[in-house]
């Protein structure tokens, strides 16, 4: 059988393959590249929305959860919530980077892909068995390149012309996980399109299918690492070594400190977890003091708590602002 759905097959696949014993998920994959005509395009396109529904379709929850009172108890800085005004300009900010930034990008993946090797239009598709490995690598990958790439960002001019943006929120949001100078978005970029380029070219064997997945849990990871809630149901409490928003949103509040993505272990290995852990000590021992008090005696602890924190993060940061101005005068 050389045709799918009626529509005869051009040469993009072979006239004597047999589609019927393909998945669902395959003929759809298949009829996509054919309806489409020009794999460039069909990678290009299907790439550019596969991206703008997750990143929106995962920040949704969230805008409604910040919505709905009830949630407040576990939001990490409860007495910062965005206001719709915030969660419009941030989205804004977001779309234009997209489509300055990554609609670009996405369109030149296809010959990107092919250069090293990807198989992008060919079916069937990578099993999980196949993909989870791979996927595990590319968080790896991206981890580490982030922690380097990101505290690179806080140093004085590259902070002050690129990465003050992202520091916006001190209370970050999920919509705010991509809120970033367009140079941002390209260089952290990076550490998530590196991993499976190099894997690719050094095994011939990747499946731009795989690259979908790995991209869709990078951003679930990215969404939820901003959106300042701690549930008891939270990743990082099933998973010890995962960051999850705790860790990251650390980040905003101090200023400092917990530079990873998806792990706890590079900013172990390199103690830029040091003010980060005082805090939780500091937290969890005033917590234990505070055993017979009332909830909202405990509640005002805490913000004191994070008050003193933040406000050591606005010295640290002018710091950094300063040190710019420094090494421009010498
Ligand atoms: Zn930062
Ligand atoms: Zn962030």
């Amino acid at each position: 059988m050389n045709s799918l759905n009626g529509t005869s097959v051009p040469s993009l696949y072979d006239a004597s393959a047999d589609f019927s014993s393909l998945s669902w998920l395959e003929q759809q994959w298949v009829a996509w590249y054919i309806y489409m005509g020009n794999p460039v395009l069909a990678t290009g396109l299907m790439s550019f929305l596969m991206h703008e529904i997750v990143y929106f379709g995962r920040s949704i929850p969230w805008i409604i959860i910040d919505a709905i009172p009830y949630f407040r108890r576990w939001k990490l800085q409860a007495n910062k919530i965005p206001t719709a005004q915030e969660q419009w300009e941030c989205t804004k900010q977001v779309l234009f980077s997209h489509f300055m930034v990554e609609l670009p990008v996405i369109w030149l993946f296809h010959p990107m892909a092919e250069l090293f090797g990807m198989r992008t239009y060919e079916v069937p598709l990578p099993s999980l068995r196949e993909m989870a490995p791979q996927v595990a690598l590319f968080f790896v990958f991206e981890d580490i390149f982030h922690y380097f790439a990101h505290q690179a960002l806080h140093y004085g001019p590259l902070y002050k012309h690129i990465h003050k943006i992202h520091h916006k929120y001190s209370a970050p949001f999920g919509l705010a996980a991509e809120y970033a100078h367009p140079a941002e978005v390209a260089i952290l970029g990076t550490g998530t399109i590196a991993g499976p380029l190099l894997y690719c070219y050094f095994t011939r064997d990747l499946h731009i299918f795989t690259m979908y997945v790995w991209i869709t849990l990078r951003l679930f990871q990215a969404i939820d690492a901003h959106s300042g809630y701690d549930f008891p149901w939270s990743l990082q409490h099933i998973v010890p070594f995962w960051s999850g928003a705790e860790h990251h949103d650390f980040h905003h509040m101090a200023f400092t400190n917990n530079f990873s993505t998806s792990f706890r272990w590079c900013d172990r290995i390199f103690g830029t977890d040091d003010k980060y852990r005082a805090y939780r000590k500091r937290l969890d021992a005033a917590k234990k003091a505070m055993k017979n008090s009332t909830k909202a005696q405990r509640d005002e602890m805490e913000q004191k708590l994070m008050a003193e924190v933040e406000a050591e993060g606005v010295r640290a940061e002018a710091e950094v602002e300063r040190g710019m101005q420094k090494t421009k005068v010498q």
